[in-house]
């Protein structure tokens, strides 16, 4: 647990932005003409490259991440308490919108290959819960980046948070409240992805970390 995040890549969020885009020209095209075939095809292209990019990422990352840490912690999304209105929902979309089941999947692989602790834990309430004394705050929305407890006061990044209540879900427990300073993973031109990076993340990340 060092504060490291991964921002949503550039690259991938151009490719998504114009996958949205060619969907809308396609539906105003008729049927089966030649414009609608030519816009399926760089449709199906730009599909293509989503699922590229992100594999490469995900298996970069992966291997990054098992050679650095011992042990993974994760959201097991299969676990009940997920479905849950409003927030979740859109949680859920998001989830499956950056493919958080292949990211999983890589990564489980990545540490089970060297011999390292891959561990799922509850997804319930990761966010609302506050690391420190484990009161829930129900009013957290997906807009507010930074959590703050109303029972106890407890303030802190709303991911970074989230990340402790995970680790305790795993059965860490930290002797306090760990000074951890958030940055981006830096190596990111050292995967591979030099000068496709950058910007800032406005979406919530599926919540993962390695300590
Ligand atoms: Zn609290």
């Amino acid at each position: 647990m060092d504060g490291r995040y991964l921002e949503n890549p550039k690259p991938l969020e151009r490719s998504l932005e114009r996958i949205r885009m060619l969907q809308r020209t396609l539906s105003r095209k008729k049927f089966l003409s030649n414009n609608w075939l030519k816009t399926k095809t760089r449709l199906a292209k730009q599909h293509e490259r989503v699922k590229d990019f992100r594999r490469d990422l995900f298996f970069k990352l992966g291997a990054l991440l098992a050679q650095e840490y011992d042990l993974l912690v994760l959201e097991d999304l299969n676990v009940q308490g997920l479905v849950q209105k409003g927030e979740t929902k859109r949680r859920r979309m998001r989830l499956y919108d950056s493919s958080f089941s292949e990211l999983r999947a890589v990564l489980e692989w990545q540490f089970r290959k060297r011999g390292k602790l891959v561990l799922p834990v509850p997804a319930y309430n990761t966010s609302r819960e506050c690391f420190l004394c484990g009161g829930i705050n129900q009013s957290l929305t997906l807009d507010d980046r930074v959590f703050h407890c109303p029972h106890c006061g407890f303030t802190l990044d709303r991911d970074l948070n989230a990340s402790l209540v995970l680790l305790k879900r795993s059965g860490w427990v930290p002797p306090s409240v760990p000074a951890v300073e958030l940055h981006p993973i830096p190596p990111l031109p050292a995967l591979g992805l030099v000068g496709r990076q950058g910007g800032a993340m406005r979406q919530e990340a599926p919540p993962f970390m390695a300590g």
